[in-house]
């Protein structure tokens, strides 16, 4: 703390994986002598520039743009791009920090990095996107490229944004190569990438419920989030036999006692992606209940899956779930869960799946859409689904072989130690 002062969600992403690794790096003293754990919390570097624009009305305007690049150890640097007010430098070390354990968890070669900007896209004119994202690109084109550092998208940066990055990258680069994932179908883009980290958070679900001999078919799920994550989490799990009675955005959650069936999934995806509208107009169109500015964890359910941001479970919404009788959380947003609703919900051996494993679909992905676009071809809907979905049981494997707590799977030892080991032995094969 005294090094990175004020930095609350980097300390708590760290404090999350030190508690699972310290005791295995005790008994493995060959990573305690390189200190490997602690080269592990410092990013390789920590790049932060000025983002100048025009808006519409002729106004100069000001943000701030950030690359974190954390580890390259198994391979170039790999994360998202989030643009949101709330990013700042905590924000993104703890993403970043989270990437390096994901990305290893994917069993891709690939290294982790994070990056973003406090522009807020909601309210901003086509436009005025394009001139933010241009100006942005212009310096940060500096530091990636397909054999460096491969950005993505994550929150407030969809496909829109990443075509805007991408032709002001391959202008100023004067090269097409595949220096941003996420890309459209038609230059670069891989099918199922906008689906997979939703879809991935279903399959770990389901991969943690078969370890069980139990299965998603006939379990009432809540979701939180109606983004890009939620919405396609919510289509696999409908595909799995599931029922979805919830999903949100930042103004509230409907609560669909029906159940949102397919068609209605399909009007909620127009809505929320094309339309950019509200949740609550599904709750006037399909009559059901809509509880302004609450989360939706006070309903009783089987199953939960907070896909909206950062600690949106707190211990008393771990509390409510657990006495409302849900069995299993898999996290598809990044550190939704607090620490101490973790240890409740663990406490009470709810399955806990945290979003380093049930959420690396997403970039496992897009590690599968560079390799497209380093063999320039492209692989079919049905391929790549196959592919994603054997990576979330190979990660699901992982996370079980070193859980070590008896006949309770713990996903957090689990997702951490074996996200580290590969880390770790890299960085001790290249010396210091
Ligand atoms: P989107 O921007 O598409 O959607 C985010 C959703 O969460 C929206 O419904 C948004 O509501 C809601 N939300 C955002 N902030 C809050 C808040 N403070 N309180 C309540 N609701 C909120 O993002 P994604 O779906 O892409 O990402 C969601 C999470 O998943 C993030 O944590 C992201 O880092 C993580 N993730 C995403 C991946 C991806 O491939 N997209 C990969 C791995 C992790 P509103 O519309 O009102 O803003």
């Amino acid at each position: 703390e005294k090094r990175n002062p004020g930095e609350v969600e980097f300390h708590q992403a760290v404090y999350e994986v030190a508690e699972s690794v310290i005791p295995f790096i005790l008994d493995n003293p060959v990573y305690q002598k390189a200190a490997i754990l602690q080269r592990m919390t410092e990013p390789d570097r920590s790049i932060i520039f000025k983002v100048v624009w025009e808006d519409d009305a002729g106004n100069i305007r000001l943000n701030r743009g950030y690359r974190v690049q954390f580890n390259n150890s198994i391979g170039p640097y790999k994360g998202g791009l989030r643009f949101h007010p709330s990013v700042n430098l905590s924000i993104l070390k703890f993403l970043g920090f989270e990437q390096t354990f994901k990305n290893s968890l994917t069993t891709l070669p690939m290294g982790a990095a994070k990056g973003g900007s406090d522009f807020n896209p909601k309210g901003k004119s086509d436009r005025e996107v394009i001139r933010f994202c241009q100006s942005f690109m212009t310096e940060l084109s500096h530091y990636i490229g397909p054999n460096t550092d491969i950005p993505a998208g994550d929150v407030g940066v969809g496909a829109r944004e990443i075509s805007f990055m991408f032709g002001q990258y391959k202008r100023l680069r004067h090269e097409f190569t595949g220096a941003l994932t996420g890309k459209a179908l038609e230059f670069g883009g891989s099918l199922i990438r906008t689906e997979a980290t939703g879809y991935g958070a279903a399959f770990f679900m389901e991969a943690m419920l078969q370890h069980r001999d139990d299965s998603i078919r006939g379990k009432k799920c809540v979701l939180s989030g109606s983004g890009n994550v939620a919405l396609y989490c919510a289509e696999k799990i409908i595909q799995l036999g599931g029922k979805v009675v919830t999903l949100s955005d930042s103004s509230g959650f409907i609560y669909d006692e029906q159940g949102i069936d397919a068609d209605k999934l399909a009007y909620l995806i127009e809505l929320k992606t094309h339309q950019r509208g509200r949740i609550s107009e599904y709750a006037e169109k399909y009559r059901c209940d809509y509880f302004p500015t609450q989360s939706p964890w006070n309903i009783r359910c089987d199953l939960a899956f907070p896909c909206a941001t950062q600690n949106e479970i707190d211990k008393k919404s771990a509390h409510a779930l657990v006495s409302n009788g849900c069995i299993a959380v898999a996290e598809g947003a990044n550190m939704p869960t607090t620490i101490e609703a973790i240890k409740v919900l663990q406490h009470a051996k709810l399955l806990f799946a945290p979003g380093k494993a049930a959420n690396a679909g997403g970039v496992a992905l897009s590690g599968l859409e560079m390799t497209q676009n380093s063999v320039r071809l492209s692989w079919s809907a049905t391929e790549l689904e196959d592919r994603l979905a054997t990576i979330m049981k190979d990660i699901h494997r992982q996370c079980v072989k070193y859980s070590d707590d008896g006949d309770y799977v713990n996903y957090v030892n689990g997702a951490n130690i074996a996200g580290f080991i590969k880390v770790a032995n890299a960085m001790l094969a290249y010396g210091v």
